[in-house]
């Protein structure tokens, strides 16, 4: 196979975890019988991480279980496999990866797919006890320190990680308080009004949400975190502090190699970096999503699992077809998403934008309910919570651009 200028002999995939772990076992069932290597920070099989802060924080699962694969199917897949190796720089005029440990790995084709990692706080203290959520090892050490009922668990972010880690922390008993600078939670996913609405659970199982709170500091003492203090002199008595304020993608050790970055390695509709045979995928991508057309937004990077998963797909298919001669097929998807926080299972297609127009069309907002997201007489997305039948048929419908009519007009139908 050939992209025009170099024969595909070996494919080199950066990021050992869903996006990266799909190129491979694409590139096996379209045919690719060359050599493929998978470079991967962590020393880890790919694993799946929702259950981080879920299943397994909660103690229910094991890390075995979260596995993406068992060990015999990545074995099946006949990678190279480099774990615990971090690539730290990239030649492309070379097509040369550099590692951390100083060793050069050429490649005729490449997907990256390095994920993105926990933002800090300006001035975050090394205090034993201020946690991050990203990593199994993360994972194991967050769950140690809360297994004990009588914590006090202190999250900053009401975001995704921050109220699902909330849930899992308050089911095992803890006291749990939730620090939000925005004035509502979950306003990136959602917005503010459907935001509060979904975070309202969190109320009725006694976990303390504030938002529009500025945190000043984190405090501790004798190397040990004792509590997070309020722009406003507040002091919040803490045993453990979970910074959970977004993350940045993993694209620092590509600054200079020539790509474009822009929060995330900005890529056409196909995935493509503009570089020959270099593609990226998952969390740490920025594509032109040609779903949102016209809209201002139609350019993105998304952070969720079902994104990651197709993206590793297809990402890998256009380098194996565009090295054939064949041409490449644009990444056109909706995104979707779930979340689970105590008995509520959070379901999201499409994305929201700050001025959607928002209307529950199912439910009530005090429980289970459903609602649909437009912008400029236009379906952009809709959420449900525990109503699963409501989300899914609308995924086609915001695909093929539906007029807020037509969605209204299905919802009746789903609802009579
Ligand atoms: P990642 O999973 O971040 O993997 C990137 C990999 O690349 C990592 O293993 C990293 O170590 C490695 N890497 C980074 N830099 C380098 C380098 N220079 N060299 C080599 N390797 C490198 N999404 C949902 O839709 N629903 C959920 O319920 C949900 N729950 C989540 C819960 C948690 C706790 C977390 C952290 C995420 C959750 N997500 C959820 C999001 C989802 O897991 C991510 O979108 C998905 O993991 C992204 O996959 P990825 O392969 O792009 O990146
Ligand atoms: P996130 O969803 O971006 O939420 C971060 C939250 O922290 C935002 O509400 C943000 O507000 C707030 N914040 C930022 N700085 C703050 C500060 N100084 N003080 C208080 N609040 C602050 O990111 P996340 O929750 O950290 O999750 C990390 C990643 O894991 C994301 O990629 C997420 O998609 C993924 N994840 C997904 C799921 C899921 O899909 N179910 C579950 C867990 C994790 P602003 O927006 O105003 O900055």
């Amino acid at each position: 196979m050939t992209d025009g200028s170099r024969q595909l002999e070996h494919v080199v995939v950066v990021g050992a975890s869903l996006a990266g772990l799909r190129a491979c076992e694409t590139l096996r069932t379209d045919g690719f019988a060359g050599r493929i290597t998978l470079v991967g920070a962590e020393r880890e099989l790919p694993y799946d991480r929702p259950p981080l802060s879920k299943k397994l924080l909660a103690g229910e699962w094991d890390g075995d279980r979260i596995r993406l694969r068992k060990p015999e199917d990545v074995a099946g897949l006949g990678l190279e496999m480099m774990l615990g190796v971090r690539a730290s720089g990239l030649d492309l005029d070379r097509r040369h990866l550099q590692m951390a440990d100083g060793s050069e790995l050429a490649y005729d084709g490449l997907v990256i797919a390095t994920g993105a990692s926990p933002r800090r706080l300006p001035d975050q203290p090394e205090l034993d006890g201020v946690c991050v959520l990203r990593t199994l090892a993360d994972a194991m050490d967050l769950r140690a320190r809360i297994a004990e009922p009588a914590t006090r668990l202190v999250v900053i972010g009401a975001g995704f990680i921050g109220l699902e880690v909330a849930a899992t922390a308050r089911a095992r008993g803890c006291t749990v308080t939730v620090l939000e600078g925005a004035p509502s939670p979950l306003i990136r996913g959602l917005g503010v009004a459907m935001g509060a609405a979904v975070a309202s659970v969190h109320g009725r199982h006694d976990v303390e949400l504030r938002c529009g709170v500025q945190v000043r500091q984190i405090e501790g003492a004798d190397g040990k975190v004792t509590g997070v203090r309020l722009v406003d002199g507040t002091l919040i008595g803490a045993d453990v502090v979970l910074v959970g304020i977004g993350v940045a993608p993993d694209t620092e050790w590509l600054s200079g190699s020539g790509l474009t970055l822009r929060d995330g390695i900005v890529c056409d509709d196909t995935l493509w970096t503009g570089v020959p045979g270099v593609y990226a995928a998952g969390d740490c991508a920025r594509w032109h999503n040609r779903v949102f057309d016209p809209h201002d937004d139609a350019e993105m990077r998304v952070e969720h699992w079902t994104n990651a998963a197709e993206q590793g797909a297809a990402a890998a298919r256009n380098l194996v077809q565009v090295a054939a001669g064949e041409a490449p097929v644009p990444y056109e998807s909706v995104p979707f998403f779930w979340s689970d926080q105590f008995e509520s299972r959070i379901q999201f297609v499409g994305r929201a934008h700050g001025d959607d127009d928002v209307h529950v069309f199912a439910g009530s907002v005090e429980g289970a309910f459903a609602a649909l997201y437009g912008w400029q007489g236009r379906l952009r997305g809709v959420l449900g919570v525990s109503m699963p039948k409501m989300v899914m048929p609308f995924r086609a419908l915001v695909a093929a651009q539906a007029s807020w009519g037509e969605a209204l007009e299905k919802a009746r139908t789903l609802t009579s």
